[in-house]
């Protein structure tokens, strides 16, 4: 056993559904701009441009139904609800029509944003980490397995804040589909067990303050709840 100076966290980890074993969580990439909708309303041109990943850190995870606190730095907190892939068998530069071999299963996942430091990054050209890859800024529901689901290629995908209905559309309006997003990202990074890639959220993205609770799903899937506490 490696003797460390402190004891190393445990690793971040999602359920399975119908497993009593857990998903490690390795890395978490994201896809930015994936539905037509989405990418007119952060002002920008929805054509096919090849798919660009951001990434979060693993930690970042949250586990559904829980409270997070509302996070430092931003006056802005807004909710992203996503199809989440988790990867399940290793590879590097996968073709299209094997990339779907490579999941193992689905989650919904929430892709909160600080957008006020996303958007003057992307203003200023530089890293989105500050917008996007903060603490709690990843809450997601368990993993349900492709053996039982197959590959979600449409159904509804919607978020409601406190109730009213904010986000909505359909899995059917990715612009890069599941196969073309595992690929596109195999070929810049060396997909291993544990990755997970979020994959764009559909229109309606908006603010959430302390005290409001996001619920949040796709059609086939358990909802996902998130509440925001007050401010650390
Ligand atoms: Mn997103």
């Amino acid at each position: 056993m490696t003797d460390y100076i402190f004891t190393p966290p445990e690793r971040p980890s999602l359920p399975v559904r119908g497993l009593s074993a857990r998903f490690p969580v390795r890395r978490i990439f994201c896809v930015g701009r994936n539905y037509a909708e989405h990418v007119r309303e952060m002002g920008r041109d929805p054509d096919r441009n090849p798919p660009f990943f951001f990434t979060k850190p693993s930690d970042a995870l949250v586990q559904n139904g829980s409270t997070i606190p509302y996070p430092a730095a931003t006056g802005n907190l807004q909710h992203e609800i996503e199809l989440v892939a988790a990867i399940g068998t290793a590879g590097a530069n996968i073709s299209e029509a094997d990339a779907l071999s490579h999941v193992m299963g689905y989650a919904v996942g929430n892709d909160l944003t600080r957008r006020d430091l996303q958007t003057q990054a992307r203003d200023d050209g530089r890293p989105w980490d500050t917008g996007k890859a903060f603490d709690a800024s990843a809450p997601m529901t368990e993993i349900l397995r492709s053996e039982e689901i197959g590959h979600p290629q449409s159904g509804e995908i919607w978020l409601d804040v406190d109730g009213e209905r904010m986000q909505e559309g359909d899995l059917a309006q990715l612009i890069w589909k599941l196969d073309e997003i595992v690929a596109a990202c195999s070929r810049l990074w060396r997909l291993e067990p544990g990755d997970l890639i979020m994959t764009g959220t559909p229109a309606g993205i908006g603010p959430v303050t302390a005290g409001q609770t996001m619920t949040g799903g796709i059609a086939g899937f358990p909802v996902l709840t998130t509440t925001i506490g007050p401010a650390i």
